[in-house]
């Protein structure tokens, strides 16, 4: 047995994860805290390193609840050829850089929505991360996901050739071995496509029948699994609440019946409007100068939908479509679109922590919890961008990035 490392960490404030808490400081032993509080009240223990952080803000490391650490900006290069002409080796080392850019960015934990063609690669990058071969968040992951036959992409290729898809396709009973088959895989919770733009116009229409996603969710839940259902329409959504799911993904049309469907069943709501801007923005949107597009005035109209009803909203911005490592770009648009920093910091933190049934870990500051810990000059409770300015960084008690 050898002494464990000791750190006293004293910056000019400290998020708990619920409140700004100014003049506290924080003692990590090994990798839990010990303690944390005012500064006035407690003292540098024996033997401890004593960090001090003038001018900055430590915060619980932030969690990102919609990620696909599989893919990258479409604007580099689009998804269909991730999918259909990049192997998953490739994809794979691409993924582990990605994975040190979101830690070194203060995200300590990502929930990773599926590797869209993938495979397992998340569950073995996770194995790897565990392990410290590299460096990157602890993940929780969905493997493959799951989508109806006929509804998912890559499409409008030649019907002779067979296409592999950016999910696992099935229906019916089917979804019984199928949901099995990615919990025996590593899947820790089971993402759906409960709709997807394969309505005759193009438009989002659902892809599983009411029944179908009950029987996923049964299947998952019996394995202590939650489900997890991307859902644009209030159908969909509709549907994905009342089968179980846990989170709904986008939910680009919902309106004010559904935000109450969702508050009733107490849901968690990820928003993804880091990815339907950076798409525009792709498209040649210049934000600002132009007028919005419709797509983003519908993200606005729905943001401020739920937000007024008091649903749970987290971070999760499907990071990814923009470069892995700016996950505070959501945070910095659920703020533009009318939340609170304060909430924005708690859906960052707390909030994602509950949904990712991991509250009693990380997410808060106190004694017990996992010393995932992110200090940022500046004060976030101001300005939202400050969580940008990362100066220290720390997961399960140790020390990622050092910028004193
Ligand atoms: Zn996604």
């Amino acid at each position: 047995m050898h002494a464990q490392t000791r750190y006293y960490i004293q910056p000019d404030r400290v998020f708990d994860g619920f409140e700004m808490q100014e003049g506290w400081v924080v003692v990590v032993e090994g990798n839990r805290i010990v303690s944390a509080g005012p500064g006035t009240q407690i003292k540098v223990p024996s033997q401890a390193t004593v960090l001090r952080f003038p001018g900055c803000t430590l915060l619980p490391g932030l969690i990102e609840g919609h990620s696909h650490l599989f893919l990258y900006p479409y604007n580099i290069t689009d998804w269909d050829t991730q999918v259909l002409k990049e192997t998953d080796t490739y994809r794979t080392v691409r993924a582990t850089v990605h994975a040190r850019n979101t830690l070194m960015a203060g995200v300590t934990t990502v929930r990773d929505l599926g590797t869209e063609g993938a495979g397992y690669a998340d569950v073995a990058l996770k194995r790897a991360i565990n392990e410290g071969i590299v460096p990157g968040p602890r993940m929780v992951v969905a493997g493959r996901a799951i989508v109806s036959t006929g509804s998912y992409g890559p499409k409008g290729y030649d019907d002779d050739s067979k296409i592999m898809l950016g999910a696992e396709a099935a229906d019916g009973n089917e979804l019984i071995r199928v949901v099995r088959d990615q919990i025996g895989k590593g899947a820790d919770f089971i993402k759906v496509y409960a709709d997807y733009r394969w309505g005759p116009r193009g438009e989002d229409r659902p892809s599983f029948t009411l029944d179908e996603l009950k029987l996923i969710n049964e299947v998952a839940r019996s394995s202590g699994r939650y489900l997890v259902c991307h859902a644009k329409s209030k159908e969909a959504i509709r549907r994905a609440v009342m089968a179980g799911a846990e989170t709904i993904e986008h939910g680009d049309y919902l309106d004010e019946e559904i935000a109450q469907l969702m508050k009733q069943h107490g849901v968690t709501f990820f928003p993804t409007l880091g990815a339907v801007e950076s798409i525009q923005r792709y498209r040649g949107w210049r934000k600002g100068t132009d007028a919005d597009p419709a797509l983003v005035q519908q993200k606005k109209k729905s943001f401020a939908i739920v937000y007024r009803a008091g649903v749970t909203i987290g971070l999760g911005g499907d990071v990814g479509v923009y470069p892995h490592g700016e996950n505070v770009y959501e945070l910095e648009l659920m703020v533009e679109y009318g939340m609170s920093a304060i909430d924005a910091l708690r859906a960052a933190t707390s909030v994602n922590a509950r949904t990712l049934h991991m509250e009693n870990e990380i997410g808060s500051i106190k004694p017990g919890m996992l010393a995932d810990l992110v200090v940022v000059k500046g004060n976030p409770l101001k300005s939202i961008s400050d969580l940008r300015q990362v100066r220290w960084v720390m997961k399960d008690g140790v020390v990622y990035r050092d910028e004193k």
